[in-house]
């Protein structure tokens, strides 16, 4: 590594004498090489001004190896020029890496309209494409990258390549194509070694674009010309002016940034824009990681990073900017999940640190009857997780555990059990599910285990009659009611606890932070529970629900058979219809489901009406019921109790019985319009069969599936039986965002970061946090304080629970 004055003093003569002989054409140092280099070399520059001083010299060199003798003498004069300016700078401490300012954070939390050459028009533009201040801009990173590094001359062009080349414009013409009509514009260019013609077509502009005697760099596929003249011909190659400022060395000779474009606003001139924005706020980008964590985790100074990860220098392999594994996009990555880690862990720790009075008595009377009342034996799994739950009732600070188990592994028991630990201590305990019918069912469920040993069960949901709701309340107010199950309704103002010491949550990823939080005020910090089906991703798990404590049933009651799946399309309706009626003969149920993306849609309401309509033609020994989320509670009910008891053969569904819904003696799931649904989705629905000792099957009819990727995406499911390895292709497909639904999971957006591609950074991030909560677990420390102000710009509005300024 070499201090700047080094570096000057190395450069001097080789950039002297290159200005002495380059007239005489015979200057074969490679003088860009050399100076690219030194400069990558350099270590601790001194100031901002150095580093964009530094930064204009690198651009006047990263192609100059493969520029014409004439163009090279403008370089070398500007290169000059800015040697002086260098010379003439104040020496300053550093190591590139300042302390940050208090002001660094206001800098990057400006509007982007205050760059220069960013309009009202621009910043719109911008800000379709998620950028409104200059930090979000500054992590809008390029999708992709080009490698127009290498310049290859003309004679070395070979056939059928991708290539980047750099001629002159000898000749320009236009036409028109024969058959179409479509405007051609045909380009004669020439480099040192041999001319080269390239076309456009239906980009009759061209012929005014291009000027003879203009330097322009051409990227695309060589084809042999076949119609006499230039060897070689490009159709529609990627096209960039090269004007003799060193600006233009921002689009070519170099691994070029591809930004998301919008409407009017191309990766052109994104790229401009970006450049201007790192010249001027680049260095700004405050250092909030302490020291150790920058060399335990070896990452470079952010500004370098920033700088990077947008023009990457000579030497950074394409292949890792395009994974996202580049130096530059790791620090950056590393950051983003420190301050994410960060966020949660201090989330965590609120509420760990309430306090609760003693409150639990191991292996109370309610629970001893409870389990010896239950009728099965529960799998080491599930007492595994309840001895789980047991340690955390008896710590003082509140439990916020998640519960992770496949669809039918009895998560419903494990909860219930909680419960009756908080009746036992002399507490209320609450369980709020994502639908009408599954709480209906829960509190069937709750009535028959807990009602024979004393326990009071009442039922809470919005569709009530004032009558009943009335008493519901009554009795949970004066404490006469132990149990209460319903729905959202149990957050709404108006309902108040006698004692609420536990509230469970099933089905988790259904609803959002905000609503846990919510309920949790309920209680005077009660213990939490949330249970779900949907198994997530461990490094997803550990992201969003970061703030709890996770446990995992990992084991099914035994008995269980796995669900026979298949695609079915068209051409094999027949044999499904077959299938379903033996399964109805044998006396058996089956599902057929319709998805209902919206309550509004009348459209997919009617298709269900319609099927169990035909159904009914078709099989007119069997009761066919239709469920769906319009249906009046009462009405709902009865059809779910009249499936239940067996009464309804068939029940034709939308997605209202997605969750919880136990029928053991149904064999048949058949799933139409399966694309519509997400894969986690389909796989809870599939386990709503199964769940007896028969066979049972799942039939996917996916006729009218389109394309290729839905099919592929499908066969997901019909491969595997494991949650988690469907979550994962689900997650994989979808992205978090869309898997959880984006408002739901109460986490700031990840700009730089993605959760799976990530996910050993990841780790390395939280372990990082966590040393730095150990230490400082609020964030006080002098030393700490960018980081506390990073975090509040990044989780604006989302760390409810926290107080960060
Ligand atoms: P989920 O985890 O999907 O919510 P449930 O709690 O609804 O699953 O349980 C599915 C079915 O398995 C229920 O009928 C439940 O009574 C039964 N069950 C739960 N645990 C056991 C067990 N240990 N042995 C036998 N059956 C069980
Ligand atoms: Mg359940």
């Amino acid at each position: 590594m070499k201090s700047l004055e080094q570096f000057l003093a190395q450069i001097d003569r080789p950039l002297g004498y290159a200005a002495k002989v380059s007239g005489a054409g015979r200057a074969r140092v490679r003088l860009g090489r050399y100076v690219t280099d030194q400069l990558t070399n350099l270590s601790g520059v001194p100031s901002p001004q150095a580093r964009q001083l530094l930064r204009r010299l690198m651009r006047l060199f990263q192609d100059y190896d493969g520029l014409a003798e004439a163009a090279r003498p403008e370089r070398l004069s500007a290169a000059q020029s800015i040697l002086a300016q260098l010379r003439d700078l104040p020496a300053g401490p550093g190591d590139g890496a300042r302390p940050a300012r208090p002001e660094d954070g206001a800098a990057l939390a400006q509007s982007i309209d205050h760059l220069p050459g960013v309009g009202s028009r621009r910043a719109a533009q911008l800000r379709t494409l998620g950028a409104s201040t200059v930090e979000e801009l500054l992590t809008m990173l390029p999708w992709r990258y080009e490698d127009r590094s290498q310049l290859c001359p003309v004679s070395r062009l070979e056939p059928d390549q991708f290539h980047t080349v750099m001629v002159e414009v000898k000749a320009v013409g236009g036409g028109r194509t024969r058959r179409r009509w479509l405007a051609i514009v045909e380009l004669v260019g020439a480099d040192d070694t041999g001319l080269l013609s390239a076309k456009w077509f239906g980009q009759p502009y061209l012929q005014q674009y291009f000027k003879i005697g203009q330097r322009v760099m051409l990227t695309g596929r060589a084809r042999p010309n076949s119609y006499g003249g230039p060897r070689f011909q490009m159709e529609n190659p990627h096209y960039e002016l090269i004007d003799r400022s060193g600006d233009a060395l921002l689009h070519s000779g170099r691994i070029v940034p591809v930004y998301h474009e919008t409407r009017g606003l191309g990766s052109r001139a994104i790229r401009t824009i970006m450049r201007r924005a790192i010249d001027m706020y680049g260095d700004v980008w405050p250092e909030v990681l302490p020291e150790w964590a920058r060399r335990a985790h070896q990452l470079m100074a952010p500004s370098q990073a920033i700088e990077e990860v947008h023009f990457p220098p000579p030497g950074v392999s394409s292949a890792s900017l395009q994974n996202g594994q580049s130096p530059a996009h790791r620090r950056l990555i590393f950051e983003e999940f420190v301050l994410l880690a960060l966020g949660l862990g201090c989330r965590k720790r609120e509420v760990k640190q309430r306090r609760l009075e003693a409150r639990f008595s191991k292996e109370g009377p309610l629970q001893a009857r409870f389990l010896a009342a239950l009728g099965f034996s529960l799998t080491t799994a599930q007492r595994r997780v309840i001895a789980e739950i047991e340690r955390d009732l008896s710590r003082p600070e509140p439990m916020n555990r998640m519960v992770q188990g496949d669809v039918g592994c009895g998560k419903t028991v494990v909860a219930v059990c909680a419960m009756v630990m908080a009746c036992d201590a002399g507490r209320q305990a609450a369980m709020m599910a994502p639908t009408e019918i599954l709480a209906e069912q829960h509190a069937a469920t709750l009535r028959r285990w807990l009602e024979p040993i004393g326990i009071d069960v009442v039922l809470l949901t919005s569709g009530m009659r004032a009558k009943a709701r009335r008493e519901a309340l009554a009795r949970l107010g004066d404490g006469s009611a132990g149990v209460v199950v319903g729905t959202q309704a149990l957050i709404m103002s108006g309902v108040d606890y006698h004692r609420l010491g536990l509230i469970v949550i099933d089905e988790q990823h259904r609803f959002g932070v905000l609503q846990r939080a919510e309920l949790a005020h309920k209680g005077r910090d009660p213990d939490v529970l949330v249970m779900t089906a949907t198994p997530i991703p461990r490094t997803l798990a550990l992201t969003v629900y970061g703030d709890l404590d996770l446990s995992v049933i990992d084991e099914l009651p035994p008995g269980r058979t796995p669900v026979a799946t298949q695609l079915v399309d068209a051409s094999r309706r027949v044999e499904a219809d077959r299938l379903l009626r033996r399964e109805l003969a044998a006396g058996r149920q089956a599902y057929v489901v319709y998805p209902l993306v919206d309550v509004s849609e009348k459209i997919d309401l009617k298709a269900a009406t319609q099927m169990a309509a035909a159904l009914g033609r078709q099989f007119p020994q069997t009761r066919v019921g239709l469920l769906h989320g319009r249906m009046k509670p009462a009405l709902k009910e009865r059809t779910m109790r009249e499936f239940a008891s067996g009464a309804i053969g068939i029940l034709v569904a939308t997605t209202v019985i997605e969750v919880g819904i136990d029928v053991p003696n149904a064999t048949v799931m058949m799933i139409e319009h399966p694309e519509r649904f997400g894969l986690a989705q389909l796989h809870q629905l599939r386990g709503r069969v199964g769940r007896g000792t028969q066979p049972s099957h799942c039939l996917l009819m996916a006729d009218r599936a389109g394309g290729e990727e839905a099919r592929r995406r499908l066969e997901a499911v019909v491969r595997s039986q494991d949650g988690f390895a469907i979550a994962e292709a689900d997650l994989a497909i979808r992205g978090p965002g869309e898997f959880f639904g984006t408002r739901q999971s109460g986490l700031p957006e990840l700009r730089v970061a993605h959760l799976l591609r990530d996910a050993k950074v990841l780790e390395e991030a939280r372990a990082c946090a966590q040393r730095i909560l150990e230490e400082d677990p609020t964030l006080a420390r002098p030393d700490h304080q960018a980081l506390r102000s990073a975090m509040g710009r990044r989780w604006a509005g989302r760390l409810s629970l926290m107080t960060i300024s």
